[in-house]
């Protein structure tokens, strides 16, 4: 059991920790080993603090030997993406231009795992500045698929969802601006969730889209997912769009009694484009529930059509008035080739941004100017409007929503990097739930012929994440889902 405490969830590490099975010292220095073997193969982490880790888990070890009071996470090492500020250690988004930057505060979901006693690992890898679907943008070079080596890991949290799928954290914190938890969960195997805008705090996330991001839990099952969900949620005086709604203990809606839940499937979710393996399992998925009880019947999102379009301009003309706070004075790098103040800032922003957060700069402060103010942003937030009522009129009848996570298993490396529409199409059933503000989770529904896992996505109305996760915990319980190997498990050289 103690060879293998690094691929055990949470909720079992806590237990055998607990019941002196094993110490956080012991597993975390396991979890230290499985990094320095796997990560050169994967890049989930950009930056690991095994130091800091290991005398971290020295203290709580000694803080259980005298029965001291400890935190609902104590002992247990977790991956936070590099958008999350993490005070002392560097923060950087995978971008040159923030190389240099240690933030002097912690972001609020940080300072509430330090208050549950967890441990701080490391920081994962992600696109820059979030912006990619395959981590790919990143300064610091793609994390690949744990499942197949010539395969995406998804973006923009790919380091974070390879990392638990490589069982080298035993859960981790991402962003999700369009997708960013649940696409690279999808790709990975692994449970990934975006709770309602306003549920976490976004007090010391990166902003890229300030309207959308939200940070959620990544880990290896629903319960774990649940577990930190419960950790991080809740208002924070820090971040006045946080929501002073009660939280639920989470781990009370794990109940595999799903009898007369109602769930909708979205027709225009259901279309070309759809890959005939994901669909199947999709398939599965529902006559699982079925027989489980739920009643489950078509409804409709009309303008699901309009979801990219709208979300690309409005994400854009957010990212490019936050991210014009990097300007060489403030933050991270600043280029030393310079005659006054404005090629200053001109070229520690040519330097420091990598193509795609350039373009998306560009983008955005085209649909921000004057004249075509109207035509573009204006446009794409009535269509906002239209997206956010079609879930309204959904979840009148439906306590959930059933999709597809990704159109797609994850692509090959390389393969959509230079046609960034065809990467942004890639979004098309995640950015939705941004778009609306409403909680959604991606748990693995099963594995394609090639070993790769397809992820299934489930909605629930506003602050409802109990529901979702009710219904994704009956949902794993009755898959008991079979994994293959990793593919440095296969007996491959390497
Ligand atoms: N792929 C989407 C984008 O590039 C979503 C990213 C995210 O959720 N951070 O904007």
């Amino acid at each position: 059991m103690k060879d293998n405490i690094c691929a055990e969830p949470i909720h079992r590490q806590l237990k055998l920790m607990s019941d002196g099975s094993v110490s956080s010292y012991e597993m975390v220095g396991h979890f230290i080993d499985a990094i320095e073997r796997i990560n050169p193969k994967i890049n989930g982490y950009i930056a690991v603090k095994a130091d800091y880790a290991l005398a971290r888990a020295k203290e709580i070890d000694s803080r259980r030997d005298s029965n001291e009071a400890l935190g609902p996470l104590a002992g247990i090492p977790i991956a936070i993406k590099d958008n999350i500020c993490t005070k002392g250690f560097e923060t950087t988004c995978s971008s040159n231009i923030l190389r240099s930057f240690v933030p002097p505060y912690n972001a609020y979901v940080v300072e509430r795992f330090q208050d549950a006693d967890a441990i701080i690992l490391g920081k994962s890898n992600m696109d820059e500045f979030a912006m990619g679907s395959s981590t790919e943008t990143s300064c610091f070079g793609p994390t690949v698929n744990p499942w197949l080596q010539d395969r995406v890991s998804g973006g923009s949290s790919g380091g974070a969802a390879a990392i638990v799928a490589a069982d080298m954290a035993s859960g981790a914190l991402g962003s999700d601006t369009g997708g960013s938890i649940r696409q690279p969960a999808a790709f990975c195997g692994v449970v990934g969730m975006k709770p309602t805008y306003g549920r976490v705090s976004r007090f010391g996330l990166v902003a890229y889209a300030s309207s959308l991001d939200q940070i959620g839990p990544v880990t290896k099952d629903v319960t774990d997912c649940a577990l930190l969900l419960s950790v991080i949620s809740g208002r924070d005086e820090k971040d006045s769009t946080s929501r002073d709604i009660e939280v639920p203990d989470y781990n009370k809606s794990l109940t595999c009694d799903i009898k007369g839940i109602r769930v909708g499937r979205p027709k225009e979710y259901f279309i070309g484009g759809l890959d005939s393996q994901v669909a199947c399992h999709i398939d599965t998925v529902f006559g699982i529930l079925g027989q489980a009880g739920a009643d489950v019947e078509e409804v409709s999102l009309p303008h699901t059509d309009y979801a990219i379009s709208a979300y690309y301009l409005i994400a854009t003309a957010e990212a490019s008035s936050n991210l014009a706070r990097y300007d060489g004075v403030k933050y991270g790098i600043r280029d030393s080739q310079y005659r006054d103040l404005r090629s200053m800032y001109r070229s520690t922003r040519k330097k420091g941004f990598g193509s795609e957060v350039k373009r998306r700069i560009m983008l955005g402060t085209y649909a921000l100017s004057s004249g075509y103010y109207d035509a573009y942003y204006l446009k794409a937030q009535k269509a906002r409007t239209l997206i956010k009522r079609d879930f309204d009129i959904a979840f009148k009848d439906h306590d959930v929503l059933i999709t597809p996570t990704t159109p797609t298993p994850a692509f090959k490396l390389g393969e959509n990097i230079s046609d960034p529409l065809q990467m942004y199409l890639n979004d098309i059933y995640t950015i939705s739930a941004n778009l609306a503000g409403v909680p959604a989770i991606s748990i693995p529904c099963g594995f394609t012929k090639d070993g790769l896992p397809v992820g299934v996505q489930i909605l629930g109305r506003p602050f409802e994440e109990g529901v979702v996760l009710k219904l994704a915990y009956a949902l794993e319980q009755a898959m008991d889902l079979k994994r293959p190997l990793r593919f440095w498990e296969k007996g491959s050289p390497g």
